[in-house]
């Protein structure tokens, strides 16, 4: 019964959406990564957009001005962690924000030994728990590119990190996984990756594990086979996680 008032409900969103499939078409050709989906998949993706524009407001900050073209872009990328998992993997919580460039962010970090650390940092995007995500337009509007570099991912990842706690690289796996394998696997080429660079990872990643899973996963849908070089049964995990295969 539920399910079925829910999918009435999304097929009056996909009804009423603003978008046609070509106005969809015409923003995902700009998002290099997403010319190896098939006619299905980017059909799908547009759907999942289209709800995600539904379920989340968009806003500007510092009077950066939300263009259709912002929406899209962000909407599809954001959907492409999710387009084989579903949309009720962003619940609870409602709204990005968008900054015109990078910004300013007072900090209370405390670290492995208790510490904690304040002060300004410069920052190109956040996810908070329950909260918003936040990105910086400059840097979000060279995602796609297929660089390995995807802030839009990066803080999406966060969200389905954070989806059964504080972001630890630990995401609610698949029915079908093993989660001592995963954290087997993850943990092993974290310290390996905190020792060696590797070739297509940004050091960014051997902050901490949460860091680690969301660098890996912008490499993951941006330039997979760097993260097959790198760290193949980390690509074979999120394979299963992701329930896609970019390679
Ligand atoms: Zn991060």
């Amino acid at each position: 019964m539920f399910s079925m008032i829910k999918d009435w409900r999304e097929q009056h969103i996909l009804d009423n959406s603003e978008f046609t499939d070509a106005d969809w078409m015409q923003a995902a050709e700009r998002i290099v990564i997403l010319d190896r989906l098939n006619k299905d998949e980017m059909s799908r993706l547009f759907e999942l957009a289209t709800l995600f524009l539904d379920d989340k407001s968009i806003n500007g900050a510092q009077g950066f001005e939300i263009t259709d073209a912002v929406r899209k872009s962000i909407a599809l990328q954001a959907c492409l962690p999710i387009l084989n998992l579903g949309l009720e993997w962003y619940t609870g919580w409602s709204s990005v924000i968008i900054y015109p460039g990078s910004y300013k962010s007072e900090t209370t970090t405390v670290d492995e030994y208790g510490i904690v650390h304040e002060g300004t940092q410069h920052r190109s995007g956040e996810a908070w728990q329950r909260g918003p995500v936040i990105l910086s337009w400059k840097d979000a509007k060279h995602s796609g590119e297929r660089d390995g570099h995807n802030v839009v991912i990066h803080e999406f990842v966060h969200k389905l990190d954070m989806l059964n706690g504080r972001a630890n690289g630990f995401p609610p796996l698949q029915p079908d996984m093993d989660p001592e394998r995963w954290t087997t696997i993850m943990s092993r080429d974290f310290e390996d990756f905190q020792k060696h660079r590797k070739s297509g990872l940004d050091r960014y990643g051997a902050t901490n594990p949460a860091e680690f899973f969301a660098v890996l996963s912008e490499v993951f849908f941006e330039t997979p086979q760097k993260l097959v070089d790198a760290y193949p049964e980390i690509y074979e995990i999120m394979v299963k996680f992701f329930r896609q295969t970019p390679m």
